[in-house]
C-alpha cells in the first residue's frame, strides 16, 4: 500500500478528526503531569536473594487491571513494591486541549487510526505493558527528535518528551477520576460476604479485622499502587481460607479465636478484644468518613449511648463516640478530636463488640442484638473495665465506679 501521509500523521489524523467535530489544533505540547490512575511500576529490592522472577519485572510499567494475584506478589514473602507515576493529562496534549476524549481516541476515528499506525515506525521496549499481540508504533509530533507519541495497536496511548528516555502514559484526568469515583462507591461492598462469615461463625474475628482494617486503609489510600497491593494482599488472604496474612500479630490473633465466642468471655477473651478494634487519628477517621459509600460509614451515636464514655470529658465537653457500619468496631474522640485509646484514656476508649452493638432491623433482632452486646461487652466491661491495669486498679479500690 502506497504511503498515505506525506506530513506528520499525527497532525492529519488531528485535522480529519477535527472535521468530525474535534478542534482543530495542532499538537503543541503543553503537558501537565497528573497522577497516573491506571498504570504503576513494579519496583523489586537490589539485594542478593532477590530471585530472576523479580529481578526481571523491576522497572515494568503495568495496567493496573492486568495486576492480578498470579502476578503480584511473585510468590510468598515477594518484597517487590508497586509504585504510583505520573501520567500526561490528554486534555492538556494539545494547546486547546482534548477534552473528553479518552485515550483511545485521541487518534478519534478508529480507521484512521489504523491507516496512521501502518505508516508509522514499530516501536520495542520491554518496559511498556506486554499483552500478546500487541504492537507499539511511534510517532514524531514535533520536528528535532525528542517528543513522539508511542500508540498501540489496541488503544494504549503513551508520550515521550526526551526522545523515549521517559515515556509517561496519557490520561484524561476527567475519565479517570470518573472510574475512581465508582470503584470506591463499590469496593466495600464485596466484603459483605466476609462479614456474613464472621457473624456465622465461620471467620475468626481477628481475620474479619484484619480485612476491614485494610479496607479502610485502602479508602484512605491517595495512591493507585498503594490500593492495588491492599486489594492484592486482600485476595492472597482470602486463598489462605483467612488464615495466614504473613504478620504474627493477626496471624497470632486469628489462632488464639477462631470464631467469635458464644457463651461468656473469659477475662483473657474479654481483654483481647482491644486487639481488634480499628483507630484512626481524627483527621483520617474524617477523610475515610466521607470517602466511604453510604450505609458503610461510621455513625455517631447519640449521648445516651456514649454516656459510659464520658469518664474523662469535661464538664459539657463530651466525648463524641462512633460505630462501624457493621457494629463491630469503635471509635471515641474528645472535643478537640484526640483520639481516646488504651494510652490517652482507656476508661472511655472505643472498644470492640463481640455482640455488634447497632445491628437488627425488627425489635426482635434488636432485642436480641441488645442482649448479646450487653452480655459480651457491657457486662464484662462493667467487671473488668477496658484493660487489665484499670481491672487492677479497680480491684485494689482506685479509680472508677462499677
Ligand atoms: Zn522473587
Ligand atoms: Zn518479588
Amino acid at each position: 500500500m502506497e504511503k498515505q501521509f506525506e506530513t506528520n500523521p499525527f497532525l492529519i489524523a488531528f485535522e480529519v478528526g477535527a472535521k468530525n467535530g474535534y478542534q482543530n489544533t495542532k499538537p503543541k505540547v503543553t503537558n501537565q503531569f497528573i497522577k497516573s490512575w491506571k498504570y504503576v511500576i513494579w519496583r523489586s529490592e537490589k539485594k542478593k536473594g532477590t530471585c530472576e522472577t523479580c529481578k526481571n519485572m523491576d522497572g515494568k510499567l503495568l495496567d493496573i487491571d492486568s495486576i492480578t494475584t498470579d502476578l503480584w506478589p511473585a510468590h510468598p514473602n515477594c518484597a517487590c513494591k508497586l509504585e504510583k507515576t505520573v501520567a500526561i493529562a490528554s486534555g492538556t496534549l494539545t494547546e486547546k486541549g482534548m477534552l473528553g476524549i479518552d485515550n483511545k481516541f485521541i487518534i478519534c476515528d478508529d480507521k484512521i487510526r489504523r491507516n496512521i499506525l501502518k505508516d508509522a515506525n514499530r516501536y520495542k521496549n520491554d518496559c511498556l505493558p506486554y499483552q500478546k499481540g500487541r504492537i507499539y508504533y511511534t510517532i514524531e509530533i514535533e520536528p528535532g527528535g525528542r517528543k513522539y507519541l508511542i500508540l498501540s495497536n489496541d488503544g494504549l496511548c503513551f508520550f515521550t518528551l526526551n526522545n523515549f528516555k521517559t515515556i509517561y502514559p496519557v490520561e484524561n484526568e476527567e475519565i479517570e477520576a470518573k472510574n475512581r469515583n465508582l470503584n470506591e462507591e463499590k469496593y466495600i461492598e464485596q466484603f459483605q460476604k466476609e462479614l456474613s462469615l464472621l457473624e456465622k461463625g465461620n471467620m475468626a474475628p481477628m481475620a474479619y479485622t484484619y480485612i476491614m482494617k485494610n479496607v479502610y486503609d485502602w479508602y484512605l489510600s491517595d495512591d493507585i499502587a498503594e490500593r492495588k497491593m491492599i486489594e492484592n494482599q486482600i485476595e492472597v488472604f482470602r486463598k489462605t481460607g483467612y488464615k495466614k496474612t504473613g504478620i504474627a500479630f493477626y496471624d497470632n490473633g486469628i489462632k488464639y479465636m477462631p470464631s467469635l465466642p458464644e457463651a461468656l468471655l473469659s477475662e483473657e477473651e474479654h481483654f483481647f478484644r482491644n486487639h481488634l478494634n480499628i483507630e484512626y487519628e481524627w483527621s483520617d477517621f474524617e477523610k475515610l468518613n466521607q470517602r466511604l459509600p453510604e450505609g458503610y460509614r461510621w455513625k455517631q451515636m447519640g449521648i445516651m449511648k456514649s454516656i459510659i464514655h464520658q469518664n474523662t470529658a469535661p464538664f459539657w465537653k463530651w466525648n463524641r463516640k462512633y460505630v462501624s457500619f457493621d457494629g463491630y468496631f469503635e471509635a471515641v474522640y474528645s472535643y478537640d478530636n484526640q483520639s481516646l485509646n488504651e494510652e490517652t484514656a482507656s476508661e472511655d476508649m472505643g472498644t470492640y463488640n463481640y455482640g455488634p452493638s447497632t445491628s437488627g432491623k425488627s425489635l426482635f433482632d434488636m432485642l436480641f442484638a441488645y442482649k448479646e452486646h450487653y452480655l459480651k461487652d457491657m457486662l464484662p466491661y462493667f467487671y473488668k473495665k477496658n484493660t487489665k491495669k484499670d481491672y487492677e486498679d479497680f480491684l485494689n479500690g482506685k479509680g472508677l465506679i462499677p
